[in-house]
């Protein structure tokens, strides 16, 4: 299959914008009169690079894949958003998710004007394989996937994913945001295989840099030249390049926060077992835990007055009464459980 198939018309045709910089990589030897920019040092007072270079290198050389493999956005959210309005037609075309998942495949459709199909994850909350393979029809350009997947916390079966990519002629998009968390390998050494597979990840969750929103799409270089095309010219920057950049060097510290948060997630899963105001606690493979209360509201709302915020999810399918904890320092998860057991002496 070539992905170039499935790209908007307009957007085929599209001559994107090229910015002085995209013709003339700049270098500090040279005079830089082409950009309007304020010729006084201030660190930041040149444009940022546009395809973001040396950050795309690390990120290759970290992640085994090639730059012409990588693009990036201001957070996945980005990449969700781009995805969709170069392979989606707005009124015609529609994209497939599997609830309970990630809210922004659905609400970036909605903007987009991208009707939305939902095929329920199965009760364990994994991938229906058979009923996800006979929904789409010709209009569906992409089926989002999440694994480990938000609010579930579970990894999907990478195989049913994978039998997914090949049988699919849409885009798979499979978003790994807690990725580092799992003890399954990434999907992204599989887009040589596949053409249509679109990895996510990203600094938010388990690099610890949410604040400067940097998202990573892995793909094949004909969909990364794509997005190239209709991205904003300066969507990564300068700010955000450098401090990732300097991010990416801390893989020990970012190993530690991992081991400690996947030990205290354990924890507190025991934790909540024997609990009676527990129904379940879900297995996870990520950084928070998905849990069935016998009474979610009364617990919410017992946290909340003790000045503790978790996410209430038990609106979504196959979620009443379940709540969605992210695990925290050790001592924050401390506070958690003296909820719990302060909660646990009034029943
Ligand atoms: C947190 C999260 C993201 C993060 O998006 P950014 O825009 O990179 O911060 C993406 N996908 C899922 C499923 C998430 O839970």
């Amino acid at each position: 299959m070539n992905p170039d198939d499935l790209v908007r018309s307009n957007v085929l045709r599209l001559k994107p914008y090229s910015s002085a910089r995209d013709e003339h990589e700049g270098r500090a030897s040279e005079i830089m009169l082409d950009a309007n920019e304020n010729p006084y040092d201030t660190g930041y007072n040149r444009y940022p690079d546009p395809y973001q270079g040396r950050l795309k290198e690390r990120i290759a050389e970290l992640k085994a894949s090639k730059s012409d493999n990588i693009f990036l956005g201001n957070g996945s959210d980005e990449v969700i958003d781009l995805l969709q309005r170069a392979f989606c037609e707005p009124g015609r075309d529609n994209i497939l998710i599997c609830p309970p998942t990630y809210g922004m495949y659905k609400v970036y459709a909605e903007i987009n004007n991208v009707a939305v199909r939902e095929i329920p994850l199965t009760a364990s909350f994994d991938l229906d394989l058979k009923s996800t393979l006979e929904a789409p029809d010709d209009s569906t350009k992409a089926i989002f996937l999440c694994s480990p997947n938000n609010p579930t916390g579970n990894d999907l079966d990478p195989d049913k994913v994978r039998s997914l990519a090949s049988s699919f002629p849409g885009l798979v998009v499979v978003d790994e945001a807690y990725i580092d968390f799992s003890t399954r390998p990434s999907l992204l050494t599989r887009i040589g295989e596949h053409p249509n597979l679109v990895v996510l990840q990203t600094l938010s969750k388990a690099w610890g840099m949410a604040g400067i929103r940097l998202g990573m799409g892995f793909a094949d270089e004909r969909v990364v030249r794509t997005l190239n095309k209709i991205k904003p010219p300066y969507n990564v920057n300068q700010a955000t390049q450098e401090l990732a950049l300097e991010t990416l060097k801390n893989e020990k510290k970012r190993e530690q926060q991992i081991n400690s948060i996947r030990k205290e997630r354990n924890a507190i899963a025991e934790r909540l077992e024997c609990s009676p105001l527990v129904r379940k606690v879900h297995p996870s493979d990520a950084n928070f835990l998905l849990v069935q209360f016998h009474n979610a509201k009364t617990v919410l709302s017992a946290l909340k007055e003790r000045g503790i915020i978790v996410r209430d999810r038990s609106e979504l399918p196959n979620c009443t009464d379940r709540l969605r904890i992210s695990i925290g320092t050790p001592t924050e998860n401390e506070r958690f459980k003296a909820v719990l057991d302060e909660l646990e002496s009034t029943l």
